[in-house]
């Protein structure tokens, strides 16, 4: 592979990650803004403006980590709710079909009058397979007063501990290029969802600019894990970190695949040239 970067065997693949993610679970954080000079930042943030979840909307975030999906989800709710959220003033990139919605709507009416999303409270399960990763998330939860609106599973993307047609939403962030069968988890992806849920993964992709790709190239190879080295004193999961992006397919193979997993309207956007990538895709 590039720079004699070293192919990981699929049946070591799992563990490799595990192990990758066991050691950086403390600095995680301070590595994602370190590397990309804070931009994770704006990219998660422009995934759930995409998302765009209206208050109740029961998410799960899968490969989840230290929660930053989750929180940035909540954050969003909660700022909708106080400003008293106006269905039509929304900016979603789709305009979803009616037979398709599922996220709760604003102008249903309870059978007391009262409008349902004055109740209605939003709730994430943050799922990943590694328990170090969670428990930085859980203090996190705490420390920021979403208790009461998180639980932390720990469990396979692959096979989720999770009931069948439970959520609006399933989010991936960064974590499907470290799942050893990529078609497995788009399988429990599509279980786990309501029908009219929505799948979005949020993913380092291809960029298409061959000037920015040399660029890219050379920042991705040679910085990122000698900073990996100095910040977290571990340059091979920075390496694999490197060698995961590239392994990943293309974002037309991607969509494809998400089709084949059943969804529907599956459609994907690229970011910073295609550093990074949102696809997305409904469960009818
Ligand atoms: N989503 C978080 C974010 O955006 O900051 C964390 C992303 S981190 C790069 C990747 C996460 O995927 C790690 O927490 C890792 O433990 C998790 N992961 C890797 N393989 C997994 C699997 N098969 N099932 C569930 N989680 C997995």
């Amino acid at each position: 592979t590039h720079f004699g970067y070293e192919n990981i065997p699929e049946d070591e693949k799992e563990e490799r990650v595990y192990k990758v993610f066991e050691n950086v679970a403390t600095k995680y954080d301070l590595m994602n803004d370190a590397m990309s000079a804070g931009i994770h930042r704006l990219w998660k943030d422009y995934f759930i403006s995409k998302m765009a979840p209206t208050p109740g909307t029961q998410l799960v975030d899968v490969a989840g980590g230290t929660g930053d999906i989750a929180f940035r989800f909540l954050n969003y709710v909660r700022n909708e709710d106080s400003e008293s959220y106006n269905n039509q003033d929304r900016q979603s990139d789709v305009e979803t079909p009616p037979e398709l919605r599922s996220i709760s709507e604003s102008d249903e009416i309870s059978e007391s009058g009262e409008s349902k999303t004055e109740k209605a409270k939003s709730f994430v399960t943050i799922c990943d397979i590694n328990q170090a990763m969670l428990d930085v998330g859980k203090s996190k939860a705490e420390n920021l007063g979403f208790s009461s609106e998180t639980c932390f599973i720990q469990g396979n993307a692959e096979n989720l501990p999770l009931e069948s047609n439970k959520y609006d939403v399933y989010t991936i962030a960064y974590g499907i290029r470290n799942c050893t069968h990529i078609d497995k988890v788009l399988q429990e992806a599509y279980r786990v969802l309501k029908p009219g849920g929505r799948f979005m993964c949020l993913e380092f992709s291809h960029v298409t600019n061959p000037l920015i790709q040399q660029l890219y190239d050379s920042y991705s190879f040679q910085v990122i894990p000698v900073m990996g080295q100095v910040l977290a004193q571990d340059w091979k999961s920075y390496q694999y970190l490197v060698e995961s992006i590239r392994q990943f397919p293309k974002q037309e193979e991607f969509v494809e695949m998400i089709r084949n997993a059943g969804f529907k309207m599956a459609k994907y956007e690229n970011i910073t040239f295609g550093v990074t990538a949102i696809h997305s895709g409904f469960k009818i």
